[in-house]
This record gives C-alpha cells, sequence and structure tokens, in this order.
C-alpha cells in the first residue's frame, strides 16, 4: 500500500495537483502572515471579516470562563448546552424557519442529515457542481443518486419525470462555492411542488451575505414552503465554526434521532456556540458590511479587463478567474504572491479539467485599495506571464 501512495503522490506532483498547506501564523484576516511572509489575501470565506472581530473574541474568551472549553459528550447525552440550544432557537428565528438543529461543521451537517432522510427506495437529485460533502451524503443513503448539468432545471425535470422513487429530494448549493453563481432555487422549489419532492439547499456562502439582513439564499428568492430544509455553515460569513440544519419541526425532531453525525458525535464546545449567538447578531446588524462587499464586488468587475482571462459571471463574494491549465493558473498564483497577494489557485478534481482557476474572494474586510492593488497586480501578470 505504502508504494501507491508514493505513485499517487508522485503523480499527482506531476500534474500539478498536489496541494499544499500554508502555515499561517496570523488571525484570519485581509492581511495575514503565511510561510512568514506578509500577504494582501483574497483566500477566506470570511466575507464579513467577523473572523477577527474584537467583540467576538470578547464573547469566547467570556463564554469559556463560565462554560469551559470542552462539551464532554455528545448532545444526547450530557453535551446539548443551554448555548447550543440558545444558538438554535436564535438561528431559525434569523433564517424564518421553525426549527434549527447544530452540527460540529458542514460536512457532518451533509453526511448526517442526507443519510438519515434518504434510503434505499429514495432518490436525490443534484446539480453537477455541487459541494463534494452533498455528494457523499447522498452515497452514504443509498438511495438512487441522479446528477443533472449546473442549474439546468429543464434537465432536472427530465429526471424527475422518470423518477419512481418513494420520496425525492433536489440537493444544491445555493451559491456554488466555486462558482459563486446562485442556483435558480424557485424554479426547483416550482419543481418540488409538482412533483412532490423536497429542497435541500446547502447555503454555505450565501448564508450572513445575502437576503434581508444577511438572512440568505431563501430570503434573497423571498422562498417559504414546507419542502424546504437548509443547511448554512457557520466558519464562512458568520467567521466562528460549524453549522446549522433548519427546516419544519419535525424534520429536526427525526435529526435529532436519525442522523448519525449528530447522534455519535461530540458537539462544538458551548463557548463557540456563544460566539456564534453574538455573531449572529452582528450578521444581522451588519447591512454597512454587506454594503461596502457589494462596491468592492462592482470594483472588482468594472475594472479587472484580462483578454486571456475571463471573470465568471457571479454576483457575489466568490469571484472565479478561469485559467485553464493547472499549471498556467499555479504559476498566475506564484506570480501574485511574489508581489505579496495570495489567492488560491483552484485545481481538479474541485474543479472540471481545463477550468483551473482563481478564487478570488472578496470580504467586506477589504479596502478599495485592496482590490485596486489586485487588479493592478493581474494586469501586469498578463503583460508578463
Ligand atoms: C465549506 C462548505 C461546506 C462544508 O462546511 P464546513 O463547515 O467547512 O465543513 C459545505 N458545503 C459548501 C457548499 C461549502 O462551501
Amino acid at each position: 500500500m505504502l508504494t501507491t501512495l508514493h505513485k499517487e503522490l508522485e503523480k499527482r506532483a506531476a500534474e500539478g495537483l498536489l496541494r499544499q498547506r500554508r502555515l499561517l501564523d496570523s488571525p484570519q484576516a485581509e492581511h495575514i502572515v503565511a510561510n512568514d511572509q506578509h500577504f494582501l489575501s483574497f483566500c477566506s470565506n470570511d466575507y464579513l471579516g467577523l473572523a477577527n472581530r474584537p467583540e467576538l473574541i470578547a464573547a469566547m474568551q467570556k463564554a469559556a470562563g463560565e462554560s469551559g472549553v470542552g462539551s464532554g459528550a455528545s448532545n444526547l447525552i450530557t453535551g446539548h448546552h443551554r448555548y447550543h440550544d440558545e444558538l438554535e432557537k436564535q438561528l431559525a428565528k434569523f433564517v424564518e424557519l421553525p426549527a434549527a438543529l447544530l452540527f460540529s461543521t458542514g460536512y457532518m451537517a451533509n453526511i448526517g442529515v442526507i443519510g438519515a432522510l434518504m434510503d434505499r427506495h429514495d432518490a436525490i437529485f443534484a446539480d453537477k457542481l455541487n459541494h463534494a460533502c452533498l455528494n457523499e451524503g447522498a452515497y452514504l443513503s443509498r438511495a438512487a443518486f441522479h446528477r443533472f448539468p449546473h442549474n439546468d432545471v429543464a434537465a432536472l425535470e427530465k429526471l424527475l419525470t422518470e423518477s419512481t422513487a418513494t420520496h425525492k429530494l433536489i440537493a444544491a448549493d445555493a451559491v456554488f462555492s466555486m462558482d459563486g453563481d446562485i442556483a435558480p432555487l424557485p424554479e426547483y422549489l416550482a419543481l418540488c411542488e409538482k412533483y412532490d419532492a423536497y429542497l435541500y439547499i446547502d447555503d454555505a456562502h450565501g448564508f450572513g451575505v445575502l437576503g434581508e439582513h444577511g438572512k440568505g439564499s431563501l430570503s434573497h428568492f423571498k422562498l417559504k414552503s414546507p419542502r424546504i430544509i437548509m443547511m448554512a455553515t457557520l466558519g464562512k460569513a458568520a467567521g466562528v465554526a460549524g453549522a446549522f440544519v433548519a427546516g419544519e419541526q419535525v424534520v429536526i425532531d427525526y435529526l435529532i434521532q436519525k442522523a448519525n453525525s449528530y447522534v455519535y458525535s461530540t458537539p462544538a464546545p458551548p463557548a463557540l456556540s456563544a460566539t456564534l449567538t453574538e455573531s449572529v447578531r452582528l450578521i444581522e446588524a451588519g447591512d454597512d458590511l454587506r454594503t461596502h462587499l457589494q462596491k468592492l464586488i462592482a470594483l472588482l468587475k468594472s475594472t479587472l479587463n484580462t483578454k486571456r482571462w475571463q471573470l465568471l459571471p457571479s454576483d457575489t463574494a466568490v469571484q472565479p478567474l478561469v485559467i485553464g491549465g493547472n499549471h498556467e493558473v499555479l504559476a498566475l498564483s506564484e506570480y501574485l504572491q511574489g508581489k505579496g497577494i495570495l489567492v488560491p489557485a483552484i485545481r481538479p478534481p474541485t474543479v472540471p479539467a481545463g477550468t483551473g482557476r482563481l478564487r478570488i474572494s472578496l470580504s467586506a474586510a477589504h479596502t478599495e485599495d485592496d482590490v485596486k492593488k489586485l487588479v493592478a497586480a493581474l494586469h501586469e501578470a498578463e503583460a508578463i506571464l
């Protein structure tokens, strides 16, 4: 086995696909210290700049003093602290759904929820560009698994008409993590009503950013239905860690019994929940942050003008610049690093072969000057590389 592992790693390296971790020595912010170098960073999903906010640091310190640092046991034994419970109620109210349930990560939420709700008599319909953990949840459930081309409502409808499954679940990222575009959720919900299906949306990149007061993609489209189950992560715009699932009370009650990644796992420390309660308040009060973020998005889109590389059409904080081959995108990312700017090179299998890209991720913590610096460096790179 070890020989195989060596060979696989060598093959990855030869193809420009080897991934390496950077060593971070600063808080997550727009200016970071990584591998002992200072960078202007366009890498994080901390879209509102909350990961290093003094109010949240203070909230975590205070809550740790009151509740300790560990949860000690799973939720169904003694691990369900009042801080977890308060956060669940606050989140449900915020996203305007009847109930919510916390998970320790978005990955755990997706595999747990889909695995619990669907079984071998059911069918899952998934966008081809969905996040890996939605697919993994589908495999775990043993339900029939149908993938449709990205955002293709007609292809999805065709699959639904052909399905004889007992229960049907349409699963999609609301905002696609590597493309930044938004799924046609109103059309999906209409199909759910027509074909008696349910809609599972992963709002990892919409929560905190889109909709009224950052309530997310459901609010963005003003969607309401008992057929909707949403998941959002709390380690991206919310700036901390974790995830929650929200929907009808009966769905949440069922998940508490049946979602294995909930039942058999130790919850995140209660202090994290207390911190998140403060973070959700900052999100709700953060219209100025979202306005500033939108301004930066508009600035990038209106000033970046390269002929060789193309920004994908996105109105969200995720602005992908498609470069093409693995070595090309690495070379560009390295050129920017030489200029003190960090933008991650995203390669297959995260994105389809030949569509290697710089995933520029903007944050309310950036200034207009930061964006101008990035744009100037990209124009320079186009002329030189
Ligand atoms: C990041 C992400 C997840 C996983 O969430 P974590 O809390 O980081 O485990 C799930 N879905 C999407 C679309 C994501 O971008």
